[in-house]
């Protein structure tokens, strides 16, 4: 991988290399630079919606009127969720790809609305950026929210175009519907419940501390090209998340009604603490029992840090974090990807990590895991 300041370098020979990033290889060719001063903002909205179609039927109507309209008329409930992704907070552009980036950005978006057991069905995306980005970038950022909307069978409606003086801006809206009973919240957490949790955990994170690591090598020395070898898996979480479709289609198909649920965005610890605070209850969550990655264990000893403590604080990962009644358990055990992680218990107990070895009860905490770096 080539790291790229700005716009500048359009060479990405990582992801080409890498038969992970497919659908995300870019055109070899140094392509034509189009300024957006050229279209203006109606051009530019004009050019956006000419690549875009429409494949829900409550997908009234799309891009070019004041508002989009959306017809949802069978009884279901409709979920709504908003997401900004800020560069310089939430992304850095010399080392992310823009498609990637758009990818990105409505994975995270409608992973709050498989949280909620809906079905995203479209999404509004506003952007403010600066005259550093050419026409060819924003179609570059345009194709990776497009393919995360057709793998999540999302129809993008509407956004705003604004000038950005402080870097790139991309805020998201997404909406989704669901059956009112089958919609699941972070408060129906009962003492018994089995806790568990898709995929695996902290990847995202240290892949993050990878990008951070090599950008600077690279930037303290420009002729040494990143060394990625090994870390495909990692940096695809960081880069491009899924959102967890298969595991709300599994859970429906199995026939489990989590009790609650949470997606992942701050780390395992923050998510099972807003899980216990809203349904009012403590937790034993396991440590041995969380997932995590082979080559996620070894690079987090090479960069000297805990593994358990990337799972629990790292944060990214947008796996789901679920509570079921313990009578599912059977049924949870065919779900593939998913993992009982610990239990719920009354709330004098306290939300607790039980530490493998020792058998020690250490409460669980969003930050400052003194008892796992002293080991
Ligand atoms: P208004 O002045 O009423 O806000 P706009 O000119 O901002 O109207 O938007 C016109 C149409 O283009 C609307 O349908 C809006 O949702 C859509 N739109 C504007 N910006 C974007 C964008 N960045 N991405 C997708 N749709 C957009
Ligand atoms: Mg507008």
């Amino acid at each position: 991988m080539k790291f790229y300041r700005g716009m500048q370098v359009k060479h990405l020979s990582y992801f080409r290399a890498n038969s992970l990033f497919e659908d995300f290889m870019l055109e070899d060719k140094n392509p034509a630079r189009t300024e957006l001063s050229k279209l203006g903002e109606f051009g530019l909205i004009k050019h956006i919606a000419e690549h875009i179609k429409l494949s829900n039927p409550s997908s009234v109507k799309g891009i070019g009127d004041d508002a989009a309209v959306i017809k949802y008329d069978d009884g279901k409930q409709t979920v709504v969720t908003t997401d900004m992704l800020l560069e310089g907070v939430h992304f850095d552009l010399s080392y992310c790809p823009l498609k990637h980036l758009g990818y990105k950005a409505v994975s995270v978006n409608v992973s709050d609305i498989y949280a909620m057991n809906a079905s995203p069905k479209q999404v509004l995306v506003s952007i403010a950026m600066s005259n550093r980005f050419s026409l060819e970038a924003i179609e570059e950022l345009y194709a990776g929210m497009l393919l995360a909307c057709e793998r999540h069978g999302v129809d993008l409606v509407g956004g705003d175009t604004n000038s950005s003086r402080s870097g790139l801006i991309i805020s998201i809206t997404a909406i989704g519907q669901a059956d009112k009973n089958e919609i699941v919240c972070r408060s129906g957490a009962k003492p018994t419940n089995l806790l568990c949790v898709s995929g695996d955990l902290g990847s995202a994170y240290l892949g993050l501390q990878i990008l951070e690591r090599e950008k600077k090598i690279f930037m303290e020395n420009p002729q040494i090209q990143p060394d990625m070898e090994g870390n495909d898996y990692l940096l695809e979480r960081q880069l491009k998340p899924e959102a967890r479709k298969d595991i709300i289609a599994q859970l429906g198909e199995n026939g489990v009604q989590p009790t609650s649920m949470i997606d992942i965005s701050d780390g395992l610890a923050s998510e099972t603490l807003h899980l216990c605070t809203e349904s009012n209850v403590g937790c034993r969550l396991y440590e041995n029992k969380i997932p995590i990655d082979e080559v996620a264990m070894l690079r987090a000893q090479e960069f000297n840090l805990n593994p358990t403590m990337c799972a629990l604080s790292g944060g990214e990962d947008y796996e789901l974090l679920f509570t079921i009644d313990i009578k599912d358990h059977d049924k949870i055990k065919k779900c593939k990807d998913v993992t009982v992680i610990g239990h719920i218990t009354e709330k004098a107990e306290g939300a607790n990590l039980v530490l493998t070895g020792t058998e020690m009860l250490t409460p669980l905490t969003a930050q400052g895991w003194d008892a796992l770096l002293k080991r």
